[in-house]
């Protein structure tokens, strides 16, 4: 990567940029859906762009031409290793277009321009190119069963795969779910959330440029409970994936049960928590990385660290700690390279974070730091980063996804009472425990309904390991070599030798 994108003006390139919105269907861009809908600015509340929502007929179309080519076409037939070509052309186009890409999801997004360079941008070149090296290094298997019979076990591509996406990040899904299921031989349908639409579009035409099969990726834009729906509903999809709400997974199952019982893979909403002993290890790191969880990407993160539970003995000071982080945080125009917090994507989730903060504080929680709305840019959802104290165990914000910067802190007596609150919410994406005791660290993780428990860490993360919940968090499984067993299934092949 060459130009970092600190002393670009993102002003005039936005100023410059006509966003194109239409569907991608057997590889050209179309424009014959009747409905639209508007797409604004979470940065100004002006309008990006009219975008056209696909209904069931450009689904449709995206499945025929997505079985057509499991059926006849190429790609599920090319070498692993033709495959992963393709996949590694894809990552280097995205790679040369980085920062017009990554105009289009601050644009959309709300987020810091930076973010979207460094974070959105290099995580999602990454991951296509894990996968693009991993094709051709699967193998299947070769049980002994005897000396008259062979057995082979392979990997087979599921069929045509639905992917609705969430909008916090747009492209992330699409390093660690479209690039696998594409990588395996499938033919995929990605709906984009119809918040975030164009940075997706752009992204999925980039693959085709580079090489891969033109039926076996769509992207149909559009509202989720229509085209979402289209998709959970179609009798010829074999699979979905489904990051987003809980909700959202739950009425992916029903549509799934009322159509062909297709498998249902949802990656689901989160409430984690920072869980801090009196021992932790070092009080102001501790509370750089609590931070980091509670307000990196708005707070609009799956694994956000949402709730602080601190032991009684360093409750004040471990808050004093958090609020001098939140000091240091820049609240600005998302396409300031210095802003650190930028815009809200949704008017949903700046209404949650006004709302939970004052029912928090009517419990008898304290603001320590934000706690309202700002306006950097004017026109736009900005929330400042809020720390509450004492917020009430049953108030929304220590229950539900407020999925804003808004963190909600309780002291705790013993461990027994941190893992109590901790895992009161049902969620389980993940926790993290603050402590010098290795007997401590591992009695709070052993006992962790969650995908991800991190030791005197927040975030720690690698593409190796797997990323996914349990619970109200879903069952899905993003990343690694875990994500496979979601796009492929195992085939045994038994051949009797006759006898000797
Ligand atoms: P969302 O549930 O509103 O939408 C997700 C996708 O599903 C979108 O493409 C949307 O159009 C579609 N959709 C919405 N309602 C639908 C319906 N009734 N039928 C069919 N499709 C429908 O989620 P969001 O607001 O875009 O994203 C934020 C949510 O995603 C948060 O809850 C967050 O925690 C979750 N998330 C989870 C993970 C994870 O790995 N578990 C990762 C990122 C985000």
């Amino acid at each position: 990567m060459t130009h970092s994108g600190n002393t670009i003006d993102w002003q005039v390139m936005a100023d410059k940029i006509v966003p194109d919105a239409r569907a991608l269907m057997h590889g050209k861009r179309i424009d014959d859906c009747a409905d639209t809908f508007d797409l604004l600015s979470p940065r100004d509340g002006t309008l990006l762009c009219t975008v056209p929502s696909c209904g069931q007929a450009e689904v449709d179309d995206a499945v025929a031409h997505a079985r057509a080519e499991q059926r006849l076409g190429c790609w599920p037939r090319l070498t692993p290793r033709k495959r992963g070509e393709a996949l590694g052309a894809w990552a280097d186009a995205i790679e040369a277009e980085r920062l017009d890409l990554a105009l289009l999801v601050s644009l959309e997004t709300g987020k810091p321009i930076r973010d979207a360079v460094e974070i959105d941008l290099r995580g999602v070149v990454r991951a296509i190119r894990w996968y693009a090296e991993l094709a051709d290094k699967l193998h299947g298997d070769h049980p002994a069963v005897g000396a008259n019979d062979v057995a082979l076990v392979s990997r087979e591509p599921v069929g045509v795969v639905g992917i609705l996406l969430p909008w916090n990040f747009p492209l992330a899904l699409i390093g660690y779910d479209v690039a696998p299921a594409l990588m395996l031989g499938n033919s995929v349908v990605v709906k984009p959330s119809e918040r975030a639409p164009l940075s997706v579009l752009r992204c999925c035409e980039l693959a085709v440029e580079a090489g891969v099969s033109r039926d076996a990726l769509s992207v149909v834009p559009g509202v989720g409970r229509e085209t979402g729906q289209a998709i959970g509903r179609h009798a010829d999809i074999d699979s979905v994936a489904v990051t987003g709400a809980a909700a959202t997974g739950r009425a992916i199952i029903r549509a799934s049960g009322e159509s062909n019982g297709k498998r249902v893979w949802p990656e689901l909403g989160g409430k984690s928590a920072a869980v801090v002993f009196k021992d932790v290890r070092d009080i102001d790191a501790a509370a750089h990385a609590v931070a980091w969880g509670a307000y990196f990407n708005q707070g609009e993160m799956c694994t956000g660290c949402a709730r602080v539970l601190v032991e009684r003995e360093v409750y004040a000071e471990f808050l004093d700690a958090v609020s001098a982080e939140i000091d240091q945080l820049r609240v600005g125009d998302p396409l300031d390279w210095a802003t650190s917090v930028g815009a809200l994507t949704t008017d949903r989730q700046l209404r949650d974070a006004q709302l939970a903060t004052e029912e928090a504080v009517l419990g008898g929680g304290r603001v320590l730091r934000g706690g309202m709305s700002v306006a950097p840019v004017a026109g736009g959802r900005y929330f400042a980063p809020t720390l509450l104290a004492d917020a009430p165990e049953s108030s929304r914000i220590f229950t539900d996804e407020v999925f804003a910067p808004v963190a909600a802190a309780r002291p705790f007596d013993d461990v027994d009472d941190a893992l109590r609150v901790a895992f009161s919410s049902g969620y389980g994406m993940g926790i993290s425990v603050w402590t010098s005791s290795i007997d401590t660290a591992f009695r709070v993780t052993r006992a962790a309904k969650a995908g991800i428990a991190w030791i005197n860490c927040f975030e720690g993360d690698d593409l190796t390991v797997p990323a996914g919940g349990v619970g109200r968090s879903g069952f899905g499984r993003t990343k690694g070599t875990a994500v496979l067993d979601k796009y492929s299934d195992v085939k045994t092949t038994w051949v009797h030798l006759g006898d000797e």
